[in-house]
């Protein structure tokens, strides 16, 4: 019996964090058939891969790509960076469920946080529904789902307003979540900095997280606050995981922002180490980067999101409401997560835009943009782009320490993830966060072989067996006979990410081969036009 593809010559590393060893890897209908340190077998096609380090593909535990995946599957900037399986749904925005007949609401009440949502036609309403049309678009790589606090909270009916759900409402909510656990979502997300999620007490997340428990499902959290109440965030986080009992909670993108609080990690590796002492099975994920990304209107204080994206935009035209807000963001301590008090202007960049007139401002700070327009203050700047741009655009944030990254990759709770998207390489997307396209390479390059943070093996297992498990995906993440095909082939000395915050869009060097569920998606310069990606399901 022949095989589908030979990898002669690697250094196989099977993601458990053992260093590489010599062998040869087969391949046939999609799975991983053999590995011995020879095979005689033929193959359809082999591939030499000496000098290379051969391993499973990349789980980017992150994800955002759900926004982009109705308009499409071709995940460019992923695969090209081997990544083989993303994580979608997160930050509390998830695109289902949508109750029949509130498509066009549910379309305006997530203008602000999904960049393309009115080009996507909804034919779905109940979760079930949606991972069926999902499993329909052809994909390069494979994708699994989370539901979001924030179309739970749609869906339950509370949406924008600025007050908890009543007794009523947490109960849809929990009917919506069940369904959403039955059609096979791993569980819950949250993005509790984010209005209207942010109204949301703890005591009724819990509610809904004792659902998920009853499927064995995860509890992933934005936490309400990575600055000035970090701390308090993380112990939410946790205490929500063990009051719930669900099986597991992850904190996403852990940072520490701002400059005034670094070091805090210290503080929040303790907690989470301690909840990991204890039993409560707490771990995090983490971009490699010193910038955030996340909507420009995440710079305005929450009671300004009140009664949601039309509401904004008025009180954006309001010069009385505009002046509260200003007072506010100057002299307010520490009741919100503020980003401009915690940076400043000058290191808050303008990121995609979508109208046209500030695509030439684009990767600026809002400080040299308003320099440029010889504007009066960076204030003015900011509402002027919010009005333009219907307060539908991105920014990126330095705000993140190089102490608090290293420290917090070397946790052994920690894993990573993009907080970005697959795309296809479009330059109409904008200019967005490098994370898009470098964040595994940049890993591999920066950490890895440049200041030795991590050894290869770790920060591989990182990539891929450690998500694997927490996931509890039980075929994927290693390298193993019977497993799912899914390998990425580097070579150590070249890997590198290429994209920048100017140039966004910039594919990295140094990963030749990217298998997916057995078929050949990348091939050296080449993105091959197969579509091997599944929907994957939790198991009950
Ligand atoms: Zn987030």
């Amino acid at each position: 019996m022949g095989l589908d593809i030979l990898i002669k010559n690697g250094r196989i590393m099977d993601g458990t964090g053992s260093p590489w060893l010599p062998g040869e890897l087969g391949i046939k209908d999609g799975k991983i058939t053999k590995i011995r340190a020879k095979l005689g077998d033929s193959a359809e096609q082999v591939i030499d891969a000496a000098g290379d380090i051969v391993c499973p593909g990349f789980i980017d535990m992150h994800s955002h790509s759900d926004t982009y995946l109705p308009l499409s599957g071709e995940m460019e900037s992923y695969i090209r960076q081997g990544i083989t399986t993303c994580v979608t749904g997160m930050c509390g925005s998830s695109l289902a469920p949508i109750p029949p007949g509130r498509e066009k609401e549910a379309k305006q009440h997530f203008t602000e946080t999904f960049p393309l949502f009115d080009q996507v036609t909804i034919i779905w309403n109940t979760y079930a529904e949606y991972l069926q049309e999902m499993a329909k678009i052809p994909c390069f790589l494979n994708t699994l789902y989370f539901v979001g606090l924030d179309m739970l909270l749609f869906a339950g009916q509370p949406g924008s307003e600025n007050r908890p759900p009543t007794t009523e409402e947490l109960s849809k909510m929990k009917a919506f979540l069940e369904e959403a656990m039955k059609a096979g979502t791993f569980g819950l997300s949250t993005g509790l900095l984010y209005p209207p999620q942010a109204y949301v007490k703890i005591e009724d997340i819990i509610e809904l997280a004792r659902v998920v428990a009853d499927y064995n499902g995860l509890y992933f959290s934005h936490i309400r606050d990575e600055g000035a109440h970090l701390i308090d965030a993380v112990k939410e986080c946790i205490e929500i995981v063990e009051k719930s009992g669900c099986i597991g909670g992850q904190i996403a993108h852990h940072k520490v922002d701002g400059k005034a609080y670094w070091g805090a990690s210290k503080t929040t590796l303790q907690l989470i180490e301690e909840a990991n002492d204890r039993g409560v099975s707490v771990t995090c994920d983490q971009y490699p980067y010193n910038r955030s990304m996340t909507t420009l209107s995440t710079l305005l204080p929450p009671w300004a999101h009140e009664g949601g994206h039309e509401q904004l935009l008025e009180r954006l035209q309001d010069a009385k409401v505009l002046n509260q807000i200003q007072k506010e963001i100057t002299t307010s301590q520490g009741k919100w997560e503020n980003i401009i008090q915690l940076n400043g202007y000058d290191r808050i960049y303008l990121a995609q835009t979508f109208t046209g007139k500030w695509k030439p401002y684009e990767a600026k700070s809002l400080a040299e943009i308003t320099r440029i327009r010889k504007g009066k203050d960076a204030f003015d700047t900011l509402i002027e782009i919010l009005v333009d741009e219907q307060a539908a655009c991105w920014m990126t944030v330095e705000g993140i320490g190089d102490e608090d990254i290293c420290r917090i990759m070397t946790s052994r709770y920690q894993m990573f993830g993009t907080d970005g998207a697959g795309i296809r390489r479009d330059p109409n997307h904008g200019t967005v966060h490098p994370r898009f396209y470098g964040t595994f390479p940049r890993v591999l390059r920066r950490y890895v072989r440049e200041e030795k943070i991590l050894t290869l093996e770790a920060a591989i297992r990182k990539m891929t067996a450690f998500p694997a498990q927490r996931l509890g995906l039980q075929n994927r993440g290693l390298l193993r006979e019977g497993m799912w095909a899914d390998i990425v082939i580097f070579d150590p000395n070249t890997v590198a990410d290429k994209a920048t915050f100017e140039h966004s869009h910039e594919f990295p060097d140094g990963i030749p081969y990217v298998i997916v569920n057995g078929k050949l998606v990348v091939e050296n310069d080449t993105i091959h036009k197969v579509f091997p990606g599944k929907v994957i399901r939790r198991q009950n």
